[in-house]
């Protein structure tokens, strides 16, 4: 038995081993940590995959505040069961399980109970890394580049045992996070649907759109991926068509990761469109609209989303297995982490890079 599966079962903290940085310049290299004791509503799941957002990058390297190091990223997380606390009633061990941005909260507020746990409002929404665990001693939290991870249970999303854990991994995030406005903005068979950024959340917004029956068009700052789009079913735009191009949108979500103007994108809307915003750029370079551009471009509707709850969560994984709506991905070795960095940071990189956590 591995021992971090003994030491979860006899109530001692769990040794973890994974692949962190030092600081915000600093390379990936292996890395031992040890996690809190397995609690009567936690489970500890051994990590098979592990997806990276381009929300780790911006992490790894302080670009929204100074980061807590040393850092172990990755918050698109899927595995397999390998201990129940005593009280634990959702999972048994050798089920797959999936965890995503959180790894707790209060459970009591107004938030917490409609399940909107991401705005926990006690502010005990505990981060799944680069967060102090206000229920743990406020230690650290370390995600999912690593062998292991100890969760509560509620915060843990059911995968089905025929489920593609490679697949499922980055719908964790990348999923529900472009699932999540989609559904609030009411997409439906006619809709007109923007996609601003063609990367990992990208491809996501633009396969369940297209699910949902909205006709979808696709905003790069290239032509590089048009192929993918076009296979898809929609059609792709670079920032310069945009300036001249005649047609009107209900929605648009932007998924940029860089600085950008986001009124290029509110200039697309119809009467009574929304823009979307989901892609957080670094604070230095964190896009603004002028109150005045928005009155003089009236009654189109802008806001912000993050993530979404966990029951909406695990609804937006029953979602893609049962329509097989998976993310683009190419299988990596955890060693290559700084390489994936790199690549989705100059232009170069594909649509999601995920993990293989058992070649640690
Ligand atoms: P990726 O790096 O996978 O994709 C970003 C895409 O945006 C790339 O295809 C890139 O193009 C494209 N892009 C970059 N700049 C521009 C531009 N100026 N105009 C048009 N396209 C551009 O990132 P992710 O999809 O993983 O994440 C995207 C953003 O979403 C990040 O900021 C991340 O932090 C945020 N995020 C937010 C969440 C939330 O809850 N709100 C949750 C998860 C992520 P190219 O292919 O040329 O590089
Ligand atoms: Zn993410």
């Amino acid at each position: 038995m591995k021992p971090y599966i003994e030491e979860a079962q006899s109530g001692k903290r769990i040794s973890a081993q994974g692949f962190a940085v030092q600081n915000k310049t600093a390379r990936f290299t292996p890395f031992s940590f040890s996690r809190h004791p397995l609690g009567e509503n936690d489970i500890l799941i051994e990590i098979l995959y592990a997806g990276i957002c381009h929300s780790d990058i911006h992490s790894a390297r302080s670009e929204w505040r100074e980061g807590i190091y040393p850092m172990v990223p990755g918050h698109e997380i899927a595995g397999r069961v390998v201990a129940v606390g005593k009280d634990v009633s959702k999972f048994k061990v050798g089920d797959f399980a999936g965890v995503g941005c959180m790894v707790n909260s209060c459970g009591k507020c107004p938030a917490c109970l409609k399940s909107r746990e991401q705005f926990c409002e006690n502010r005990q929404t505990v981060f799944t890394y680069d967060c102090l665990d206000c229920f743990h001693n406020n230690e650290p939290t370390y995600g999912g580049y690593s062998n292991n991870i100890v969760v509560s249970e509620k915060f843990a999303v059911c995968v089905a045992p025929n489920a593609p854990l490679d697949k499922v991994a980055p719908l964790l995030c990348a999923g529900i996070t472009t699932y999540s406005p989609l559904k609030f903005s009411n997409v439906q068979e006619g809709s007109r649907v923007g996609v601003a950024g063609f990367g990992g959340l990208g491809v996501m917004a633009v396969k369940y759109a297209i699910k949902m029956g909205a006709k979808v068009s696709v905003f790069a700052r290239n032509t590089r991926k048009k192929n993918e789009a076009e296979k898809l079913g929609a059609a792709l735009y670079t920032n310069e068509e945009l300036k001249t191009l005649h047609e009107k949108f209900d929605l648009i979500i932007s998924t940029i990761p860089t600085a950008y103007d986001p009124m290029l994108y509110v200039n697309l809307l119809d009467y009574g469109g929304e823009l979307c915003f989901v892609g957080l750029p670094p604070q230095s370079a964190m896009p603004t609209i002028p109150i005045n551009a928005l009155v003089y471009n009236a009654n189109k509707r802008v806001y912000g989303s993050l993530i979404g709850g966990i029951a909406e969560t695990q609804e937006m994984l029953d979602f893609s297995l049962k329509h097989q709506i998976f993310p683009e991905t190419e299988l990596i070795l955890p060693a290559q982490i700084d390489e994936a960095y790199q690549k989705l940071t100059t232009g170069s990189g594909q649509f999601r890079y995920v993990m293989d956590m058992q070649k640690l």
